[in-house]
């Protein structure tokens, strides 16, 4: 497997917002974290990509413990992610907003970027020209020289995803990439997220619209309370009583 969390558990004060979750995540797969608001979701793709500590628990990923790593070491390892609400700069263009996210990611410190250094200009040629290659690959060509201010929920949400594919990274985490766009195109992203599995890609996204996600994920895990509650294939998920309870309030 690609990527494992063993005890993984997270507590704000009093609240554990994700409890002593096992979870295994498969090379090539798309997997799915479903469950409701303030199950722990966020929280959970907090944990692996090194934005918060875990109280307890740990992640492996390739076979190497990655719980005591920073977010950027973490990045660099190849493990990218999108966040729930689109952070990104509004006034900026579609362009500019992945080629910044990309920079962010990669090496050039202070010193190249005060003294303009050959080593910065390769870098920002090599920048510009994968965000043109991930642009393509999420239907963005067209609207690259917009401000993202101007383009629609759904384009901003492919930028988010060119955002993180612009690293190159081997698993990707989506944290609700379909809220707040029309069945049209949630169908569009859904289409997006294969074609990430068919490059290669590992995808685990958490997602609230269920038919898209039946018809999507290889696997779902269901948190509640911050709990495994299921795992499953689609199918076996959606005839699961536990789940049922759960979503429908008992
Ligand atoms: P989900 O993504 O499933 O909706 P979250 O992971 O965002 O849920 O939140 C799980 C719980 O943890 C919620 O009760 C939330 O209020 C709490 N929580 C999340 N982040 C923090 C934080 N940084 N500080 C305190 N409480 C938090
Ligand atoms: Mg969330």
């Amino acid at each position: 497997m690609l990527l494992q969390t063993k005890g993984l558990t997270k507590s704000f004060g009093g609240l554990t917002a994700v409890n002593n979750v096992d979870f295994e995540i498969e090379k090539g797969k798309i997997t799915a974290i479903i469950g409701p608001n303030g199950a722990g979701k966020s929280t959970f793709f907090n944990l692996i990509s090194g934005f918060h500590p875990p109280t307890s628990g740990s992640v492996v990923y390739n076979g190497t413990d990655i719980t005591p790593l920073k977010s950027y070491q973490i990045a660099k390892l190849g493990i990218a992610r999108t966040f729930q609400t689109t952070n990104l700069f509004e006034q900026s263009t579609v362009l500019d907003n992945v080629i910044i996210g990309h920079r962010l990611r990669t090496k050039s410190g202070l010193f190249d970027a005060i003294f303009q250094t050959p080593r910065l200009k390769r870098e920002e040629n090599e920048c510009k020209e994968k965000a043109y290659e991930v642009l393509e690959f999420v239907g963005l060509t067209n609207l690259a020289d917009m401000p993202v201010a101007g383009v629609s929920q759904e384009a901003k949400k492919r930028t988010a995803f060119a955002l993180a594919l612009a690293t190159d990274p081997e698993i990707v985490f989506l944290d609700e990439p379909a809220a707040g766009v029309n069945p049209e195109e949630t169908d569009g992203l859904a289409e997006l997220m294969k074609k990430m599995v068919t490059k290669g890609i590992t995808v685990c996204t958490i997602e609230h619209k269920m038919q898209m996600i039946m018809n999507l994920a290889d696997k779902i895990m269901v948190l509640n309370y911050g709990k495994k509650i299921a795992e499953g294939t689609p199918e076996e998920i959606k005839n699961n009583e536990v789940v049922i309870e759960a979503y429908l309030g008992g």
